[in-house]
């Protein structure tokens, strides 16, 4: 929850032109306000991906286990290694899941297939391709292929008993499930989802299934969010459409902070919106309206709502349907997985040349959607999506990520480096 008023809030950001609040101010502003929730829950191990770990998740084993083979081959014992070609005995065979039991003695060796269990006394594997000769009971190994303990793994030596397995507060990957999985844990436990209430303002906004009159456009915003919600695995609670009206306004705040950790709306806080939003956010709990200097997405409200000793965050998102996906990326999701306990999440910017010239005033951050591709020769390039209107959502359809114009950042040429945020990450 917000643990600090919104007048420290906006000291923060003091120094800063208020018409054009640089967007790095904005996010830290935000970052400093956020206390976590603490409540946890206990989830079976297959449907905690994507979910906060509540605490360190120390191993309870080694692993691997015990040593074993990194190769199909022969296992030996690397004091019989010498500067010479050598012929072994081949006294028995060692499969994964089933062990050779006996001791090896000097010159001799055992047959291994990957993961199989080191047999006792040897501690070297020779690739079976690097044997210059072998058969059923004897192999010849030439001089200085491999050196005493190599192509072996050791007991503990991904994790060890006892050691820190995964950080308290990771956002859980398939890799970590898998680690998880390793370790025998077949239940985490991980922070609790948050409830974040949302809902669309607008007298305009016709809900899917109801007939569009004239003027009238399809509440887009309630669907995108819903979606991004999800995949930040929140809780969603959709509350519809609500009307241009101060009651509507204030039952459906009321309504919302009963419920949730966090409300998030859609339109109705630009300059031209009516002074009764930001009068009754003001007198329901602690908002800032704020004008970020970027594009798409200036005007947001941030702060809190206050409701029968309930607190809930407060994100007033603008309306126009792609301002409503960049402010949610750059300023809510971060605060959202702030919320839920998460290790900072890195935003993976990258630079690739732009195959157009871009024009971008200095004073603001933009974010265009562009579309990364290869040329000819296999050089990474981006595109733009075309028309960068912020109410065009198929310029966010199509695009595969944003393109970062930095707050200082003037017109760019064709073939200059540019910043770029792929939409989808692999893991
Ligand atoms: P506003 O910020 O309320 O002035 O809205 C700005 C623009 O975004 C207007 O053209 C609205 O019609 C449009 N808009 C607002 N909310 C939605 C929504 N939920 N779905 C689609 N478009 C919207
Ligand atoms: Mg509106």
């Amino acid at each position: 929850m917000l643990h600090t008023s919104l007048s420290e809030l906006t000291a923060l950001l003091a120094g800063h032109d208020a018409q054009a609040l640089p967007v790095t101010a904005v996010q830290q502003a935000i970052a400093a306000s956020i206390r976590p929730i603490t409540e946890t829950e206990i989830v079976p191990l297959k449907a905690a991906l994507g979910r906060v770990l509540a605490g360190e998740l120390i191993s309870p084993i080694n692993v691997p286990a015990y040593d074993n083979s990194a190769m199909d081959g022969y296992a030996l014992r690397g004091s019989d290694l010498s500067d010479q070609a050598i012929t072994l005995k081949v006294v028995g065979i060692a499969f994964a899941g089933h062990p050779y039991v006996q001791t090896v003695s000097a010159g001799e060796c055992v047959r291994i297939m990957t993961g199989a269990v080191m047999p006792t006394a040897c501690d070297s594997v020779i690739p079976q391709e690097l044997c210059s000769q072998a058969s059923e009971t004897n192999v010849t190994i030439p001089a200085n292929k491999i050196k005493a303990g190599d192509n072996r793994r050791l007991a503990g030596e991904d994790l060890p008993a006892g050691s820190a397995a995964l950080a308290k507060g990771k956002l859980l990957t398939p890799a970590d499930i898998g680690l998880i999985a390793s370790l025998g844990i077949a239940e985490v436990r991980v922070m609790r989802r948050l409830r974040v209430a949302f809902f669309s303002t607008g007298d305009e906004l016709r809900s899917i299934g109801q007939p569009l009159e004239a003027g009238c456009v399809y509440d887009s915003n309630r669907y995108t969010l819903h979606s991004m919600l999800l995949r930040a695995h929140c809780e969603p609670i959709d509350m519809g459409v609500v009307r241009d009206d101060p009651d509507s306004l204030e039952a459906a705040l009321r309504t919302a902070c009963a419920n949730a950790d966090v409300i998030i709306t859609t339109g109705g806080v630009s300059a031209g919106d009516a002074d009764y939003t930001k009068q009754m956010m003001a007198r329901l709990g602690d908002v800032g309206f704020w004008k970020i200097a970027m594009r798409p997405g200036r005007p947001m409200a941030f702060g809190k709502i206050l409701c029968d000793g309930r607190e809930a965050l407060l994100f007033g998102l603008p309306g126009n349907p792609v301002a409503v996906m960049a402010t949610f990326y750059f300023f809510a999701r971060e605060a959202i997985y702030q919320l839920m306990g998460a290790l900072p999440q890195v935003q993976h910017v990258f630079s690739v040349n732009s195959a157009q010239a871009i024009r971008k005033k200095p004073g603001r951050t933009e974010f265009q959607r562009g579309v990364l591709s290869r040329d000819g020769h296999g050089r990474q390039l981006v595109t733009l999506t075309g028309a960068q209107g912020s109410g065009i959502l198929s310029s966010m359809s199509d695009a595969n990520c944003m393109v970062v114009l930095n707050h200082e950042q003037g017109d760019i040429a064709a073939g200059e480096i540019v910043s770029v945020l792929p939409f989808d990450g692999l893991i």
